[in-house]
């Protein structure tokens, strides 16, 4: 069984041209598609038209107007179902047949599809949540989906799905052989905690605890205080209820992001010598651009030799993609130290990039004094339909990281990200100012 994958895309987010698609339709989704069978493309709308329904109605989630399914046929390709997390999803499966129903073809597409709808519902409300482990993210989504599934069921019947079978047994009842078997996984865990929260704040208490989350401020070092606390704010008839489900799921739901030891050491910029000195390492011409979903674009960086060096400014190759109005939602960058630990993080409004072609941003930070090796780290958290690509240059490798704040990340193979750093020195190390 391979649909339970991921929950937000992973690299680059691709928008190939739906060369010669079909559309299938149902209320709140629309399915452009390749290489299926209409019945197949009108099987995955119905169904998701059916979940879309049971979060809105049920959950009381706020759904997007419509969902947007790309669905492909493509030999070469593995079957891989995922999300933006906004309003898109991608299906493609090597061969039409892995359509049909999973005692067949292995592939548990209604689940599936009510498991990926449950991402969405989640992370439209819920845009800030680097503490949020792949247990707690997954096991949502595996418990929304489960009793999705049954819902869908009960509005929809078997004759649903293009090659009609009860998917009841894709619903709760898998949920609970598997809690059964002895065991479960962190995921499916993580799914039963997220049902114990159900009897403590209600079906629909979830939007209003994804919303309470969203906009408490949290600190990544020790999360689950924050966390407790503004979630306790959200059910006020219940607040110790909800903090003794909370201390027993945090244990699996949150993930601690060490602050680096490396203390932020801020700066008057009038006591900085207002020259500052910028550290490139690209070439200035752009080799490719990417945005990533669940990572962020960080950059390492050594400081110049002799005295302190203070972050005065960031620059950005890139440009933003969606809608022509910015969203009014932030991205951060960050100052990490060497191992990536948050040293300070800066929010800055979506509206700091434009759309069309790539070009140097200059965002300005609090003067903030640097290690000897740094990496400066952009955040986006990015959608389908809503993002910065950041362009990276070809000529070096090595220095450039997919990676978050506090959490080890992995190369970039292609290049270095197009990052470069102003640093300012105060006024009393200047040399040539005459002392
Ligand atoms: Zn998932």
């Amino acid at each position: 069984m391979i649909i339970s994958g991921v929950g937000v895309i992973v690299g680059l987010l691709v928008f190939a041209p739906a060369q010669s698609s079909s559309t299938a339709v149902a209320p709140h989704v629309r399915v452009e598609y390749r290489g299926l069978s209409s019945s197949q493309a009108q099987a995955i709308a119905d169904t998701l038209s059916a979940a879309w329904t049971v979060y809105r109605d049920e959950f009381g989630f706020d759904m997007p107007g419509t969902v947007h399914v790309d669905a492909a046929i493509d030999r070469q390709a593995s079957s891989r179902l995922y999300t933006d997390g906004n309003d898109r999803v991608y299906l493609t499966l090597p061969d039409a047949s892995k359509l049909n129903r999973p005692e067949v073809s292995g592939v548990y597409h209604v689940y599936g599809l009510c498991h990926e709808l449950g991402h969405v519902a989640m992370y439209r409300v819920l845009k800030k949540r680097d503490w949020m482990t792949t247990a707690a993210a997954e096991g949502w989504a595996h418990f929304a989906g489960s009793a999705v599934v049954d819902r869908v069921y009960a509005l929809k019947g078997e004759k649903l799905w293009c090659d009609p079978y009860d998917y009841r047994k894709d619903g709760t009842a898998r949920l609970d052989a598997q809690l059964a078997s002895g065991d479960a996984d962190d995921v499916t865990r993580g799914a039963e905690l997220w049902r114990d929260a159900e009897s403590v704040v209600g079906m629909k208490g979830f939007p209003a605890l994804f919303a309470a989350w969203n906009t408490a401020r949290v600190d990544l070092a020790d999360p689950a205080p924050d966390l407790s606390a503004s979630g306790a704010r959200a059910f006020p008839g219940n607040a110790a209820g909800f903090e003794a489900w909370w201390t027993n799921a945090a244990r699996l739901f949150v993930e601690r992001r060490p602050a680096s030891d490396v203390a932020a050491r801020t700066a008057d910029p009038a006591s900085l010598t207002g020259r500052p000195l910028t550290v490139a390492g690209d070439d200035g011409k752009a080799d490719g651009k990417k945005s990533i979903a669940g990572g962020g674009h960080a950059r390492r960086f050594t400081a110049p030799g002799g005295g302190s060096w203070y972050l005065r400014n960031v620059l950005l190759f890139g440009s933003r993609y969606g809608s022509p109005q910015a969203p009014d939602e932030t991205f951060e960058v960050s100052l990490c130290d060497e191992q990536m630990r948050p040293i300070a993080t800066w929010e800055k409004p979506y509206s700091t990039f434009d759309r069309g072609d790539a070009r140097w941003v200059k965002i300005e930070v609090t003067p903030t004094a640097v290690p000897p090796a740094f990496h400066v780290c952009f955040n986006f958290r990015p959608t389908g339909t809503r993002g910065v690509y950041v362009s990276f240059d070809a000529s070096t490798r090595g220095n450039s990281q997919t990676a978050v704040p506090g959490k080890p990340g992995s190369p970039l193979d292609a290049g270095d990200w197009m990052i470069r750093v102003e640093l300012d020195q105060p006024r009393s190390a200047d040399a040539l100012g005459g002392r």
